[in-house]
């Protein structure tokens, strides 16, 4: 099958939509193009509304059981398209092909999951103080919904919102990132393969996400927006929305505390790290990012990271071998930069540093000696920089790990038992991993607290995402 043409374009209707304003999707390993795609006009954007409000309507006459069936097809055309979403995704993304691979494969899963989900959104019925009064729920599709999704995982973010959506008789508007439209209209012409109704989900292409989003929300006929992207975008979006109150999720930024606790079996706890800060060389929400370390495991801990992370391989994603991609682009790298240099400012020490990179690859690092005040502890990194912080006591680590505005994911490692049970209580993040690094799952619920977001995806709470609960009083004689 012939996926992607020379150009692409958005998705509107089942159909490719040209227009003549193009741009060069880039890869980031050597900074060539990998295709043009153009941006979506005005008129693109209303025939994308007018076919999702149409397709709604359609949506109304296909039962929940025809719909987990188009999904288990689409599933089904993404597995067996693998090679080439992988491909894909990393010639415009970058991380490397088995990580690529892993990503086509937890996206697939998010469609299973809500295939299987599908069927089962049941509403209730309610005792009644009144015996000739019946009261029942029954749950019914959200409406149109738009979605916004970032690059760093170009497939995943969009099947966990898409498949519920769907699963639930919602029609989508989608905006990808303009770093990776071509992982999303890849995906999109799956659907339309596997059956989905054309404008079930459009898929709209902009290098002008602002002044598109903003005519959106300003659509009382949208009535969900469901957001993954940074925290700074999120809060803008929330008050965009507002004019409208459209229902919304929010999936935002992290800033992950990585604990280590005496207790710990320390080459778990290395192993872990190794998952939870570089895959996809330091590019996720969920990446560690303050890595803090307990005084009377430090010298054990440092020792075994420092062999781990000298074994990491910097280089091309589809070069066999290669652990570490580019970042994403040059602003990313400048950051990441940015962070190291200010932290060396405010007191910290390199204990490691990996040869220097050309172009957007960057070499992994320890520091050592980090303080929580640093703008380093401050800020998400995105990057592949392991920034160490010492604590005394438990108290201590807590107080560290709350004490920033995110709450998405957490994770520690402690063979105590009671320890476990405090801290897992104590942290106040969304997600918390227990000796264990890697916590994704179609089937759990992933989200944050505090500045992290709002909503959860996956589980069974991602499909409540997209329903209304309605209550039904009838009476009768
Ligand atoms: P970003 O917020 O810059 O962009 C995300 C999306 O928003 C993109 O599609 C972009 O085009 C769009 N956008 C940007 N400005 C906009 C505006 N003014 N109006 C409307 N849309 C706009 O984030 P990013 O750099 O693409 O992604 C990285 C961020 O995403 C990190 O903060 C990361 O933690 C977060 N993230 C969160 C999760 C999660 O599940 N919580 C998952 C992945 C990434």
């Amino acid at each position: 099958m012939q996926l992607l043409l020379e150009h692409e374009h958005s998705f509107i209707n089942g159909k490719s939509y040209q227009t003549q304003d193009m741009f060069a999707v880039l890869n980031p390993a050597n900074q060539q193009t990998v295709k043009h795609a153009s941006s979506v006009d005005e008129k693109g954007r209303m025939l994308a509304l007018t076919g999702a409000k149409h397709a709604l309507e359609q949506l109304r006459l296909v039962s929940a059981v025809q719909r987990s069936e188009v999904l288990k097809k689409w599933h089904a055309l993404i597995l067996s398209n693998e090679k080439m979403l992988a491909e894909l995704m990393v010639a415009e993304q970058g991380k490397p092909l088995h990580e690529a691979l892993g990503e086509v494969r937890y996206a697939a899963g998010f469609v299973e999951w809500f295939a299987q989900e599908a069927i089962r959104s049941y509403g209730e019925t309610i005792p009644s103080q009144n015996t000739s009064v019946q009261l029942s729920t029954i749950k019914q599709p959200v409406g149109v919904v738009l979605g916004i999704t970032p690059w760093n995982f170009p497939l995943a973010m969009i099947t966990r919102k898409v498949a519920p959506a769907y699963a639930a008789g919602c029609s989508f508007i989608l905006k990808p990132s303009e770093e990776t439209p071509l992982s999303a209209i890849a995906l999109a012409k799956l659907a339309v393969q596997a059956g989905m109704e054309a404008g079930a989900f459009q898929v709209l292409i902009t290098t002008q996400p602002a002044e598109l989003i903003e005519y959106y929300c300003q659509c009382a006929a949208i009535r969900k927006l469901t957001f993954t992207g940074s925290t700074r975008v999120g809060r803008l979006l929330l008050s965009q929305s507002a004019t409208t109150i459209k229902r919304t999720s929010m999936e935002l930024g992290g800033n992950a505390p990585f604990i280590v606790y005496d207790s710990a079996n320390i080459a778990e706890a290395v192993t872990g790290l190794m998952a939870a800060k570089f895959r996809n060389a330091g590019q996720t929400c969920v990446a560690a990012n303050r890595v803090l370390v307990e005084q009377g495991c430090m010298a054990e801990f440092i020792s075994c990271l420092t062999t781990a992370v000298a074994a990491l391989k910097v280089g091309d994603g589809m070069v066999a071998g290669n652990d570490l991609g580019p970042l994403i682009h040059e602003p990313a790298k400048v950051k990441v930069e940015g962070l190291i240099s200010s932290a060396l400012k405010q007191g910290a020490k390199i204990h490691y540093q990996g040869a220097a990179e050309t172009g957007l690859f960057i070499a992994p690092v320890i520091l050592t000696h980090v303080t929580p005040d640093m703008d380093i502890a401050n800020t998400e990194i995105f990057g592949p920089v392991v920034s160490v912080i010492t604590f005394t006591d438990e108290q201590q680590s807590l107080s560290f790990a709350n004490g920033v505005e995110e709450g998405l994911a957490a994770y520690f490692y402690s063979q105590d038992v009671s320890q476990i049970h405090r801290v897992s209580r104590a942290l106040e993040y969304g997600m918390i991993g227990i000796n264990e690094g890697m916590i994704s799952n179609p089937v759990a619920p992933f989200g944050g607290v505090k500045q992290s977001g709002l909503g959860r995806e996956g589980a069974k709470q991602g499909l409540d995402e997209y329903l209304e609960v309605k209550y039904l009083c009838q009476k009768f004689d």
